[in-house]
């Protein structure tokens, strides 16, 4: 078990800077008004730095700095932008503990999932983007005996991508790693709750690129965000967010015509055959792990499994089980190792959860376990703790409907097979899904028969990056990770040609 010291403690791996700029053509830049915005721990719930609250001018000048390093850039050869791709991926490495600090403090996540699978799946992509440039191919064909074909793979240009708060530098690197492996240079706006691992990231790894290629400004979805995606100066507009947020950027983007790609809200079904219970393997303690994983990140997570579907037949057993597995999550300081469940993102998110607690209760939905605040007094009591909470009620309630984005899974029972895929494609969303049966047609079958973009079966929360992730219905449109992301970020051209 280890505890970091707290940012500001003599011990402190991380040192944040009292106020962080933009960042724009390789230089921290103040913002044009002059205005700041806090950025507050959700661990303590204090204030920590301040940061620059960008606006339509900072905007401007960071599709400047973008578009004058854009054509350098979109020329340079794929094996040297591989290069400068694993130099960040190496750079992110030797600092990862620092990293995943930096991120728990800004966020309230766990360390131990900074530091085991945000951080080194954040290097991962890089390295995998690295990779995938290299082995694209552009291509000649012959016409005839006297037209040839060239296949050209070009960049966009200069694109624009915004991000949330929930997994700020992972969300960051599956946007970034492979606009850069294609060519393009790009302005991000990070979420207003959590900029400064970003920030501190950017300390550390802004030297191996040209100036700029990366630009980050900066503040809130309204000043900053609408001016970089309604901008008639970005080739693509890459988001991730809030399905409403969603409509809003694709109604931007239609007016200049230019792609985009949303990664939504979700409402992730996990559903639990009645043939995982059988005591005498490690199955059935697998199924309950998979359970709990409505928990993990605090359930600020789009594919969280936020709705259990429990076979009728098992559902006492289970959910007798699952309640007391949820009971044994070790909650506590985010920044000790053995904690498990750490701080929800913003005074926000915490109020938001808490009213859907209330909800859940308003609705006759049966808390099994949790159902409130955890307190952990001391320095943690400004803090914002939610208790894991289970649930039991009837998919057509909100708490079933609605994405709460919290410790919080709502859990069901069916029949049969037809009754399961029914009710888990009786959503808006189709984000994630997972499948437990030891059974590998029942698993097959419901795998293809629910309608979402990912369908763990047997876990839950494997996120590799070639593993094409995305949503159906509402939750969004385009995939990331995986070879064809170079595809939404490259422009093919054929040159014909005749001797
Ligand atoms: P949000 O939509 O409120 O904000 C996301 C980003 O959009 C922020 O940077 C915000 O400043 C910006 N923004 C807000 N309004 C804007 C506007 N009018 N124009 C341009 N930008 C604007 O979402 P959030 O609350 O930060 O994030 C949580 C949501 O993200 C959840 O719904 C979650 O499911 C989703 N999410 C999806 C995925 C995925 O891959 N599908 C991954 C993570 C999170």
């Amino acid at each position: 078990m280890t505890v970091y010291a707290a940012p500001g403690h003599p011990d402190a791996l991380v040192t944040f800077a009292p106020r962080y700029e933009h960042y724009i053509g390789g230089e921290w830049v103040a913002p044009v008004r002059g205005q700041y915005f806090e950025n507050v721990t959700p661990i303590t719930g204090g204030a920590f730095c301040e940061v620059a609250r960008g606006t339509a001018e900072d905007i401007e000048a960071a599709l400047d700095a973008a578009h004058a390093a854009a054509p350098a850039w979109g020329l340079t050869s794929p094996a040297e932008r591989a290069v400068i791709l694993n130099k960040i991926a190496d750079r992110i490495e030797e600092n990862l503990e620092a990293i995943a600090v930096a991120e728990t403090w800004d966020n309230g996540k766990a360390v131990r999932e900074t530091l085991n699978a945000d951080i080194p799946l954040a290097i991962d992509h890089f390295r995998y983007f690295a990779g995938a440039i290299r082995a694209q191919e552009g291509g000649l064909s012959q016409i005839d005996a006297d037209l040839v074909a060239y296949h050209f793979h070009e960049p966009l240009g200069v694109v624009g991508q915004i991000i949330p708060w929930n997994f700020p530098i992972l969300m960051a690197t599956w946007k970034l790693a492979p606009a850069l492996a294609a060519g393009n240079a790009v302005v991000l706006k990070p979420a207003e709750q959590t900029p400064a691992s970003i920030l501190f990231l950017f300390e550390l790894i802004g030297d191996l690129l040209p100036p700029g290629v990366v630009n980050i400004v900066n503040g809130f979805g309204a000043e900053a965000g609408k001016p970089l995606a309604s901008n008639p100066r970005i080739r693509k507009i890459a988001f991730t967010g809030e399905t409403t947020t969603g409509r809003l950027i694709m109604q931007y983007a239609s007016e200049n015509i230019i792609p985009v790609t949303l990664e939504l809200g979700g409402k992730s079904p996990n559903i639990f055959f009645d043939d995982v219970m059988r005591a005498d393997d490690g199955y059935w303690d697998k199924a309950q792990e998979g359970f709990a994983m409505f928990a993990l990140n605090q359930g600020e997570v789009c594919t969280c499994p936020s709705r259990a579907l429990i076979q009728e037949s098992i559902a006492g057993d289970f959910l007798d089980a699952v309640v007391e597995r949820t009971e044994r999550i070790t909650r506590g300081n985010p920044l000790d190792t053995d904690t498990m469940v750490g701080a929800q993102a913003s005074n926000d998110q915490f109020e938001k959860i808490k009213s859907y607690l209330d909800i859940g209760r308003q609705e006759g939905a049966q808390v099994l376990t949790g159902g409130g605040v955890e307190d952990l007094g001391g320095e943690f009591a400004d803090g914002f703790y939610i208790q894991p909470t289970i649930f039991r009620g009837d998919n057509s309630m909100r708490i079933f409907q609605e994405e709460i984005f919290g410790p919080v899974v709502s859990a069901t029972t069916f029949t049969d097979f037809d009754d399961a895929i029914r009710i888990a494609n009786d959503t808006l969303y189709g984000l994630g899904a997972g499948v437990w049966s030891r059974d590998g047609a029942t698993a097959y079958r419901a795998g293809r028969a629910i309608e979402a973009g990912r369908v763990w079966v047997n876990n839950y929360h494997a996120y590799p990056a070639h593993a094409a992730f995305g949503g159906y219905k509402s939750s969004g449109i385009g995939r990331e990770n995986h070879l064809m992301m170079l595809d939404h970020y490259q422009q093919t051209k054929n040159l014909l040609v005749s001797y």
